[in-house]
């Protein structure tokens, strides 16, 4: 079978990135988190204390800033920044506090959009993201956009920054989510809106079982009709 390449957009803990790195995995795909991306420059501009406004400080920083991912001995996928690990410090909420505004630097999205773009020329990828179907890949053969209730997405993610060691308040976390997602959707450069081809799954009732099932269905039936 040919292979093809998958979007996968949506707002923050939608269950992108579970749903994307378990496709990717079962049809051998390569998975790439494009939101690691812009937390790992997230990162870098904070330690370096870029001034987001200064159009020569952000543009001397990403010249400097390097990311890549290496796959671990347990199989997932993790970022490295100028060499670094930095899975675990980007998905801190110092980091998710600054991202979105960071995002919406025009330099820095046309330094991601052409990373990933090289990293997805050979198609056989799993791009998860907000603008992965509509500026990045618009020619992608499968487009799914995962929405959820805002209470189910903050326990979510809630649970997730557990497992990583932080308790961090659901109030909190609405709070980020709900400003995120307004920035992410509003921004002048490629805002976050479904592609038109796009799929929409409400994954707000569903295991994350059954939306990595419902996303391999739809992608074996896009491989079957090329
Ligand atoms: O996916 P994740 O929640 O880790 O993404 C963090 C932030 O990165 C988003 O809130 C958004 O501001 C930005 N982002 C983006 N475009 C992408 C992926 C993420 O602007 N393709």
């Amino acid at each position: 079978m040919k292979k093809i390449t998958i979007a996968i957009d949506g707002f923050s803990a939608c269950g992108k990135s579970t749903t994307a790195k378990e496709v990717a995995r079962e049809l051998n795909y390569r998975y790439i988190d494009s939101g690691a991306m812009y937390r790992a420059v997230t990162l870098y501009f904070l330690e370096h204390h870029i001034a987001l406004t200064n159009p020569r400080e952000v543009s001397t920083a990403l010249d400097a800033i390097h990311i890549n991912f290496v796959v671990n001995s347990k199989g997932f996928s993790e970022t490295f920044l100028n060499g670094v690990n930095v899975e675990k410090e980007i998905r801190k909420m110092r980091i998710s506090e600054q991202v979105s505004a960071v995002s919406t630097i025009k330099a820095v999205r046309e330094a991601m959009v052409s990373q990933q773009r090289k990293l997805g020329k050979d198609k056989g990828i799993v791009m998860d993201g907000r603008d992965i179907g509509t500026v990045v890949f618009p020619g992608a053969e499968l487009k799914v956009f995962l929405t959820a209730d805002m209470q189910v997405r903050a326990y979510r993610r809630q649970l997730e920054l557990l497992n990583r060691g932080d308790l961090v308040d659901i109030e909190d976390i609405i709070e980020n989510l709900t400003q995120r997602d307004r920035i992410d959707s509003t921004r002048v450069e490629s805002p976050l809106k479904k592609a038109e081809d796009a799929i929409t799954i409400d994954t707000t009732n569903i295991t994350a079982d059954e939306q990595v099932d419902k996303v391999i269905r739809l992608a074996i039936s896009r491989m079957i009709s090329r």
